[in-house]
């Protein structure tokens, strides 16, 4: 069959899709890129705000208007949720719950009667392993959390923390290692609760795949910032594991972060940093920050901006507050006006911008290892290959397609900023 495969949503979605492409490759079905060729569609969809839903719903919609011949097969947050919509409403023809989803291709091939033949599988190249010319594979370590943040609905829709054993990563690991790959990034709802039902923890996961693989390159997926121990900062003395985390904050007062029912408040994630780079050179930190949360007065606001400043993070990822139906802010009084929050996202945009140039303005004339990951075209029409350094700064270099460059980890000596301040340029060393 030909298969056509489509993730909205988390890294932890991509990780799932691209384990099921190689499951379905492995029966000898094709993947196609192309959702009018399909036999069985498949989305993961998501739920993590209102905008999500929305495109959740219209992608089953698309499915059916480009392609309706097609079985239709939904997983993910929004399907688990709401699996009578997704059923008789949105028109699929098998809904497979967050709770199973890693059995999806054996549930589907057994449900939907698909013919397999394992004897037709190939080994796929590089460059189709992973969605997007991406060279980094997502790797699902763990799913669900046990923490109940009020405004979270991917905890009601992955449930309880599950762990995959470390010898079934680690042989992932190989796998994705001798077919060419050299950076992983491990995913999960909550990677830092890995091992919470398995006597086991997200730094002995760490030590082993460092010990017992060859990647060259070894990055985590954000680590919600608390039980993170002495031991997982001391992993970073291996260059090997990157030297960046996303550790999101959420909001920068201890009041809001009360009434989201976050474990890390202001003093805590200030040391945590402070911890992180007496320990790490050049560490990166990116976060999450929601503009807009229930009741957020404007001294709350400020507090916010005043430790985002003070933090200096690389990157920032910014969501106004979406009120998610069955989350227990859902029911939280005084919502913040639309306008104030769209006035709040442009000032933290800002204030985004600046330091993410003062980031990377601390890295001009050095020179780092950079993975190639994708040729792309630039606004003048010249030709532009683009990666990431270990601290995860994005970086161009001059080059045309055919230098293939991908997938190269290349000596890069970072030159200048680009024009928007959000990328750094170089020239590769030994070209
Ligand atoms: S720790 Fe993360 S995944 Fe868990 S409830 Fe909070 S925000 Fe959601």
């Amino acid at each position: 069959m030909r298969i056509h495969l489509k993730s909205l949503g988390c890294r932890l979605n991509e990780a799932e899709l691209e384990s099921w492409s190689r499951d379905f490759r492995g029966l000898g079905h094709q993947i196609t890129g192309d959702i009018s060729q399909a036999d069985l569609v498949v989305v993961n969809t998501c739920a993590v705000t209102a905008e999500a839903v929305r495109k959740s719903r219209k992608m089953m919609h698309r499915t059916h208007r480009i392609n309706p011949q097609a079985k239709l097969v939904v997983s993910g947050c929004f399907a688990s949720l709401e699996p009578q919509e997704t059923a008789r409403a949105l028109g699929a023809d098998l809904v497979v719950n967050n709770r199973e989803k890693d059995r999806l291709v054996e549930i589907a091939t057994r449900e939907l009667n698909l013919h397999a033949m394992p004897e037709l599988a190939t080994t796929p190249e590089v460059s189709t392993l992973l969605s997007g010319g991406r060279q980094r594979a997502f790797v699902k370590v763990q799913d669900g959390c046990r923490y109940q943040c009020t405004f979270c609905i991917v905890t009601l829709a992955r449930g309880e923390e599950r762990s995959r054993p470390i010898p079934e990563i680690i042989e992932e690991i190989n796998l994705l290692h001798g077919r060419g790959i050299q950076e992983v990034v491990l995913t999960g709802v909550h990677i830092g609760g890995y091992g919470s039902d398995s006597g086991s923890s997200l730094e002995q996961l760490v030590a082993m795949v460092l010990r017992e693989t060859d990647i060259p390159r070894l990055r985590l997926g954000a680590v919600e910032p608390w039980d993170l121990s002495d031991a997982f900062w001391r992993l970073f003395e291996d260059p090997r594991f990157m030297p960046h985390l996303h550790l999101p904050l959420q909001s920068g007062a201890d009041t809001v972060l009360r009434r989201m029912a976050r474990r890390c408040k202001r003093r805590e994630f200030q040391a945590l940093i402070d911890q992180a780079r007496r320990v790490i050179p050049d560490f990166n930190i990116t976060t999450d920050i929601i503009v807009g949360f229930p009741g957020e007065s404007e001294r709350e606001w400020l507090q916010t901006l005043e430790l985002v400043e003070r933090i200096g993070f690389g990157h920032l990822h910014i969501f106004a507050y979406s009120v998610r139906p069955g989350t227990r802010a859902a029911t939280l009084p005084d919502p913040v006006p639309r306008q104030i929050i769209r006035i709040r996202s442009q000032t933290l945009h800002s204030l985004g911008n600046r330091l993410k140039r003062q980031t990377l303005k601390q890295f001009v004339g050095r020179s780092f290892p950079v993975l190639i990951e994708q040729c792309q075209e630039q606004s003048d029409g010249g030709m532009a290959w683009s990666g990431y350094t270990p601290n995860f700064l994005r970086v161009m270099i001059q080059g045309g397609p055919g230098d293939r460059l991908e997938n190269q980890i290349r000596e890069i000596r970072l030159e200048c900023m680009n024009d928007s301040g959000d990328q750094l340029l170089g020239v590769d060393i030994h070209s």
